[in-house]
């Protein structure tokens, strides 16, 4: 059994994973940005032993995957913007003393991929790219069964390619990145701002709500969803251009309503990548419902040290 941690600004989820990647059990702590490192890994400590009895059984390696940057080369955090106390903090090594096993860590991007790859939608494919859609936009990329990781280890940022220069500013100091233009926020802000000023905003709508309405026929609703359905599919089209991958994962809690984006994703695919054969990408959806965070993150370890916990790579 292993035990996966899943760090991120919100909450701490821990649970146990079986060689299937099942999730035997699971429990989950909240987290936010006062949360200090201490009481953060006396928790896992304390969710991965109380997890490990409900399961009935021994934890063999322990994954992680976290809210980044984090180092998976060490095991140490970044600068997280979310979790200000946990900068420079260790829980591999901290892990692997409480529980005298092998800790692995990735970005949670990264850790989502490797649970598509080695127990979900892209099983046995071997070239994918992750993307999941939500408050931001992130991902990991599989080249040939392995985590493709850049220089110095360092993740890849998909949703910080630029879609449209004009765009409003994004965290990372560009214009119009993929995550400024096609997250929740940004189809919940486009849409409050088409708003006629002479009608009460009192039309805050969720992402979500916006493409009920758009079920619904709403014209509005409709236009947003006819935008969003526009910016993933340029975002998805320079992936394909530049990667040509067997598949692409959907994930994130945008994509829940991918049914209302997909035909527009592949008509703007469609218009350019023209000089790679993009029709002979997959477009699938995340499969491994809500514990997907918990089973990449049992997969993070996986991948790191294989079926027996014996290292194969550690690159
Ligand atoms: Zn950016």
């Amino acid at each position: 059994m292993i035990g996966a941690v899943d760090i991120g600004g919100t909450k701490l989820a821990v649970g146990i994973v079986d060689e299937n990647g099942a999730v035997l059990s699971k429990m989950e702590a909240p987290t936010g940005p006062d949360s200090t490192y201490a009481s953060g890994l006396e928790n896992m400590i304390a969710m991965l032993r109380q997890t490990a009895r409900t399961a009935g059984g021994e934890i063999i390696g322990i994954g992680i995957g976290s809210t980044g940057p984090v180092d998976p080369s060490t095991g140490e955090f970044g600068e997280v913007d979310f979790l200000p106390e946990w900068r420079h903090k260790n829980p591999v090594h901290d892990l692997a003393k409480e529980f005298g096993v092998q800790v692995a860590l990735e970005n949670d991007g990264d850790a989502g991929a490797l649970g598509e790859a080695g127990w979900g939608a892209a099983k046995n494919k071997a070239r994918l790219i992750y993307v999941t859609v939500g408050t931001g936009i992130g991902g990991g990329i599989i080249l040939d069964g392995r985590l493709y990781r850049g220089v110095g280890g360092a993740h890849p940022e998909v949703g910080h390619q630029v879609i449209d220069p004009s765009g409003p500013l994004c965290s990372c100091g560009f214009h119009g990145c993929w995550e400024a233009l096609a997250t929740g926020p940004a189809m919940e802000s486009w849409f409050q701002s088409q708003l006629p000023t002479s009608e009460p905003h009192d039309r805050h709508l969720s992402a979500k709500q916006i493409c009920h309405l758009a079920t619904k026929g709403d014209p509005l609703a409709c236009q947003a969803v006819e935008r969003e359905s526009n910016y993933l599919g340029l975002g998805l089209a320079n992936l394909i251009n530049l990667f040509t991958p067997d598949v692409i994962v959907l994930a994130g809690s945008v994509m829940k309503s991918a049914a209302l984006f997909l035909e527009g994703i592949r008509t703007t695919i469609s218009r350019g990548c023209r000089f790679v054969p993009f029709e002979k990408t997959e477009l699938a959806l995340a499969s491994l419902g809500d514990d997907a965070n918990l089973i990449g993150a049992a997969r993070v370890w996986r991948h790191r040290f294989g079926r027996a916990g014996k290292i194969t790579s550690q690159s």
